[in-house]
């Protein structure tokens, strides 16, 4: 036996299988948390920086595993991402959204934006015109009071294709904004193209505001560029007042983050819009 190498191939081998297991394990365990009802809908506040108030939240997925506890969506949407489980799973946090959107409107709370995360998976491989249209409708909830967040790696793949749904989910009433924007490589021509509303600064260009000039350029940038395109300019992951300063000075729209809340579960982030309509 050489070098010991068929061992090191076995050695290797076994460990994929064992990583495979897992996986296949974690989307099995998906599934039935969603069919046993154990996923949740978690909301963070999206602020108006001009006024300081709340315009809309940002839907974000938890599992409640009754031994586990709660599960980041960093955990299991890649899982679910790869596995096609992110269908029924994105199908479930959009019907959620409408119904928890329209319970709010019933019970008087101040009228806000929801905002749902959609997946490249979804986006691409899904019908997701279809699927976003019965929701509303299921749930009598206003397309004007739905906005998508849609990555710009799901539309940089297939621009063409891209913007014909984009154009089609548009025509529902409803707005789109492209998440982590800055991230993915995405062509400043097509995005010219796309019809959206928002574009959201990744929290990875806010975090270092203000010691990193060149976060500070990059954002001011988006900022000026997305307004000179017409657009909403909302910051995600705000911390500090000092981040918040800078972009005021700078125009940006909206923000998001810590600094004003985390992601809520429901009962909270009621008392939070209830505390925010008194003022
Ligand atoms: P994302 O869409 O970029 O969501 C923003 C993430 O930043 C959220 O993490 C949020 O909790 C976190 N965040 C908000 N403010 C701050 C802040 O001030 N500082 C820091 N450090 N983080 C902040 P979360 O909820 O763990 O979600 C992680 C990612 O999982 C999301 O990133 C999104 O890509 C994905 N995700 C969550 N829910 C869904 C969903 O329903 N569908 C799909 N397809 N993806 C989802
Ligand atoms: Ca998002
Ligand atoms: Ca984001
Ligand atoms: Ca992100």
């Amino acid at each position: 036996k050489e070098n010991g190498g068929p061992d090191a191939w076995c050695f290797f081998h076994a460990d994929m299988t064992q990583a495979a297991r897992a996986r296949l394990e974690l989307e099995a365990r998906l599934r039935q948390a969603l069919a046993d009802g154990h996923m949740r809908l978690y909301y963070q506040p999206q602020i108006d920086i001009a006024t300081g108030r709340v315009t809309g939240a940002e839907a974000l997925v938890r599992w409640l595993d009754p031994v586990e506890g709660l599960i980041s969506p960093a955990r299991f949407i890649p899982v679910a991402e790869s596995s096609g489980v992110i269908g029924p799973l994105g199908e479930w946090v959009m019907r959620e959204a409408c119904a928890q959107g329209q319970r709010w409107r019933n019970l008087g709370l101040p009228e806000i934006t929801l905002a749902v995360n959609v997946s490249p998976h979804q986006f691409l491989l899904t019908d997701i015109v279809g699927s976003t249209a019965a929701a509303l409708a299921d749930a009598g909830f206003p397309a004007a009071q739905l906005e998508l967040e849609i990555t710009e790696s799901a539309l940089a793949k297939q621009p063409e294709e891209a913007m014909l749904v984009l154009r089609r989910l548009r025509q529902l009433g409803l707005r789109l904004a492209i998440d982590d924007f800055g991230t993915g490589y995405s062509s400043l021509a097509h995005l010219k193209r796309f019809p959206i509303d928002v574009l959201k600064i990744d929290q990875g260009f806010i975090r270092d505001i203000p010691h990193s000039a060149d976060d500070m350029a990059i954002s001011a940038a988006v900022i000026a560029m997305g307004h000179s395109m017409g657009l909403t300019v909302l910051a995600e992951g705000v911390e500090t007042a000092a981040q918040l300063d800078f972009l005021r000075q700078r125009g940006c729209d909206h923000f998001q983050g810590y600094l004003c809340s985390r992601p809520l579960p429901v009962s909270a982030f009621e008392d939070f819009l209830r505390r925010s309509a008194q003022g």
